[in-house]
């Protein structure tokens, strides 16, 4: 069965490439009905950091993709990528290698005077045990030197190397530390993963990495690298174009359905479907739907899916993640009453808003208490002429049945009377109401106030 990893560095915070690497793996898992699993590569001591580890996993976490166990920690199996790299040695595929710093940059000039390949080829290769001096070494691996390497790639398709193009990697450092290389690949079979989906940077890592998979005779993942994130322009994803972090975006208020939604369509399709749910997504997923050529990001068509997926989100569930939402950027939660008025108001709230923070200022009026306080554009909507009107059409508005029928029926008649058009008399409604220009219509604002608190409303701003 299925397993994928994803595999970040902790020396930064979770970048959108990285959510939708890490969102194409949780994807492909849980379509397969498979396992999703984490591992944090912290080898780097010096750049990885608690507070990064933390943020992806917070990052992770806000996006929904939920991995299977604990993350594991590639640092902690240092150890057992050792082993390997000595099982290696005692196989005899992998040899001690004595050169030193100097004598390797040594070879590597005289390469370049010679303009012959600056790949270090050790002498120590087929020296024999016997003839080894009792000095500092590395463990490398025995590269082919001859003829060529395929690897099939289920986004790249196969992609051949030339032997030749290959040093004898390094396995074990001369301080018996375990290099990068060695430690995914030993810790991708130990996690029995399946499935190696990652960024195209990677390509030639596994062309290094198969070394060790032929080496130890281990079944070899399936390898889908995919192509990087450019900007509008074209040009690699960087601050430059806006932000870069699942954080800020976080912080702008996005729903997480809509960015996985737009991160899914970020280099991968499903014929013409643009919109869908997660089920869908983890339905539809497949690595042939993987393009070859790199994504733009288009911060539009982010905004659009994130307001279509607003419209159709589940009410409470919306409520919920706007209250996630709120303590992420360390606002004050919504109040009982304020989170009560929000669920009533949500029919109207929800259409045409992409963000929490436009669903907020469009749930104002249900969000602030009398006295309304209208804002400066409101204000000027509130002038003696349409106070005046505002005070006509108060008893109406008392007697009538409080269906949207007869609101609109009220409001109408009180506006002809004044031969004005409706449009006219809801920009002071709309301000009695909200105390802001714009607003849900003053129809839904009015049926979900109910008529008491309209009629206060109306009666503060016309007095
Ligand atoms: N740690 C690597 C990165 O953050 C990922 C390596 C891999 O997926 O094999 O780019």
């Amino acid at each position: 069965s299925v397993v994928t990893r994803f595999a970040p560095s902790p020396t930064g915070a979770l970048h959108i490439g990285g959510a939708r690497t890490a969102l194409f793996n949780w994807l492909f898992a849980r379509g397969n009905g498979g396992k999703f699993l984490l591992r944090i590569e912290d080898t780097d001591k010096a750049r990885s950091t608690d507070e990064n580890r933390q943020a992806i996993l917070d990052g992770l976490t806000w996006l929904g993709l939920d991995w299977d166990g604990e993350p594991s920690s590639q640092a902690a199996n240092a150890a057992r990528h050792a082993d390997i790299a000595h099982e290696l040695l005692d196989a005899g595929k992998a040899y001690k290698c004595f050169s030193t710093p100097e004598e390797i940059e040594a070879f590597r000039e005289k390469a370049r005077a010679e303009k012959t390949s600056t790949l270090f080829r050790s002498p120590w290769r087929d020296v024999p045990e016997s003839e080894h001096p009792d000095a500092p070494y590395v463990i490398r691996i025995k590269a082919p030197r001859e003829g060529s390497t395929t690897l099939h790639d289920a986004v790249q398709g196969d992609v051949t190397w030339a032997n030749d193009q290959l040093d004898d990697m390094i396995l074990l450092r001369s301080d018996g530390t375990p290099v990068y290389m060695l430690a995914v690949v030993v810790d991708d079979h130990d996690m029995g993963v399946t499935h190696v989906i990652r960024g195209d940077d990677h390509l030639a890592n596994a062309f290094r990495q198969n070394l060790i998979y032929e080496a130890m005779g281990w079944d070899k993942p399936t390898l889908a690298h995919i192509p990087l994130i450019f900007g509008p322009d074209g040009k690699k994803l960087s601050k430059r174009h806006g932000a870069t972090g699942a954080a800020e975006y976080q912080a702008m208020g996005y729903p997480a359905a809509g960015m996985r939604n737009y991160l899914a369509r970020l280099g991968w399709s499903h014929g013409d479907d643009e919109f869908f749910s997660d089920a869908e997504a983890k339905e539809w997923f497949n690595l042939e739907g993987i393009g070859k050529s790199p994504a733009r990001f288009d911060f539009k068509k982010l905004e659009n899916l994130c307001g279509q997926h607003i419209a159709v989100a589940n009410d409470a569930a919306l409520l919920q993640e706007l209250q996630s939402f709120r303590k992420s950027v360390a606002l004050p939660a919504l109040t009982e009453t304020q989170a009560e008025g929000m669920l009533r108001a949500m029919y109207c709230l929800k259409e045409r808003a992409k963000t929490f923070p436009e669903l907020t200022e469009k749930a104002h009026f249900v969000l602030t208490e009398r006295p309304i306080v209208p804002d400066e554009k409101a204000a000027k909507q509130l002038d003696d002429v349409s106070r005046g009107i505002l005070k006509e059409l108060t008893p109406q508005l008392q007697n009538a049945s409080w269906s949207r029928d007869a609101l609109e029926g009220a409001v109408a008649s009180t506006a002809e009377a004044h031969d004005m058009k409706l449009g006219k008399l809801a920009g002071p409604l709309r301000a009695a109401l909200a105390g802001r220009a714009v607003s849900p219509s003053v129809f839904d604002m009015m049926l979900v106030l109910g008529r008491d608190e309209t009629i206060a409303r109306l009666k503060d701003a016309s007095a």
